[in-house]
């Protein structure tokens, strides 16, 4: 594997740290470390940076002048891609899907959404169950006959071109990790449209690292998500030439901890969000990464005494549009016996 075949634009503060969370892990009976991909920089950072430096690489390979994308209300991939394309002298057309059903002024109008707008990008907004991919083919369509460049980016980034950021990210835990004589047991990440965890098991597979992922889902059931994911690992392994690294088991997902739904907030997110707040000062999402952490509570028993490596995927930008759903929850605050 030889990244630097790839073209690519250099959009995020990389390496990004890896840390112990001492004081989590202690109450989780874990030696608990955190790679940081909420700090990569870009418009807040989050783990679509590292796949959009791939992308626009690609982009730019192919004389690309607009990007055109889709994600949800508070997608925090759009957010990156509308930064990216603002940094990068590209238009940027964007449609959200309304996908959690919510009005809430601060759901519609603030975090990711105000920071879309901040960018610059054109934001057409389209109901839940929409077919997003048509949509997609629909935008380009109208900006080719505008005599537009458009490149098409997939919901959340994720294709074998898009994974090779988290192929990356696997070499950049590895390495940490062999300079801290750190032996990591298992990564545990969020997963939704695959490109994070697919790209972070094709890149351990084709290393030979022999690591496990454990991949928490936020929308899809079970058999969908892993299916997804393999066949993305499997692509980006051929990609990088080794088709056959990635193997069945491989992928695991674990998707019992969604909840009602995806973007949609319960008592065990909050309680994460808390958690990692008032223990570690770490700022989780409520979408993603809060629902990873309240699985891995929930199943901390098992992993007991193992040395366990959280890949923060970001989007805390997005807690601005959950107010309404959050105060409540959070009163007036801790105690000062906190
Ligand atoms: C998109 C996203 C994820 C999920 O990553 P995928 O590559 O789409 O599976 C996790 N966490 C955050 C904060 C995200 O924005």
């Amino acid at each position: 594997m030889h990244l630097a075949r790839f073209p690519r634009v250099r959009l995020a503060h990389l390496p990004t740290p890896l840390e112990p969370l001492p004081r989590l892990g202690e109450k989780l009976g874990l030696d608990l470390w955190i790679k940081r991909d909420d700090a990569t920089g870009l418009a807040g950072g989050g783990n679509k940076t590292r796949k959009l430096e791939f992308l626009l690489g690609d982009a730019f390979e192919k004389g690309a002048d607009v990007l055109v994308t889709q994600g949800a209300v508070q997608s925090n991939h759009v957010r990156q891609t509308a930064a990216a394309a603002a940094a990068h002298g590209l238009g940027c057309a964007i449609i959200l899907e309304a996908r959690t059903g919510s009005t809430a002024p601060d759901y519609v109008g603030n975090g990711n959404v105000l920071l879309d707008k901040l960018f610059g990008a054109s934001i057409r907004t389209v109901d839940a169950g929409t077919d997003m991919n048509a949509e997609l083919e629909t935008e380009a369509a109208r900006l080719r006959g505008e005599g537009r460049r458009p490149y098409v980016i997939p919901g959340g980034g994720s294709n074998p071109i898009g994974a090779l950021g988290y192929v990356d990210c696997a070499r950049e835990i590895v390495t940490q990790a062999d300079d801290l004589d750190l032996a990591i047991d298992r990564i545990v990440t969020a997963t939704g449209s695959a490109g994070t965890h697919g790209g972070l098991v094709a890149g351990l597979a084709v290393m030979g690292a022999d690591v496990p992922v454990l991949g928490f889902g936020v929308r899809a059931p079970k058999a969908r998500q892993e299916a997804m994911v393999l066949k993305l690992a499997r692509e980006t392994a051929a990609l990088l030439g080794r088709p056959d690294a990635v193997t069945d088991d491989m992928v695991v997902a674990d998707c019992d901890y969604v909840g009602e739904g995806y973007g949609l907030v319960d008592q065990g997110v909050i309680d994460a969000l808390v958690l990692a707040a008032r223990t570690d000062g770490i700022v989780l999402d409520p979408v993603y990464s809060a629902k990873a952490m309240k699985g891995l509570i929930a199943r901390t028993a098992e992993f007991r005494g193992e040395t366990v490596v959280f890949l923060h995927t970001g989007g805390a930008q997005g807690l601005f549009g959950y107010q309404s759903v959050l105060e409540g929850a959070l009163g007036h605050g801790g105690t000062v016996e906190n």
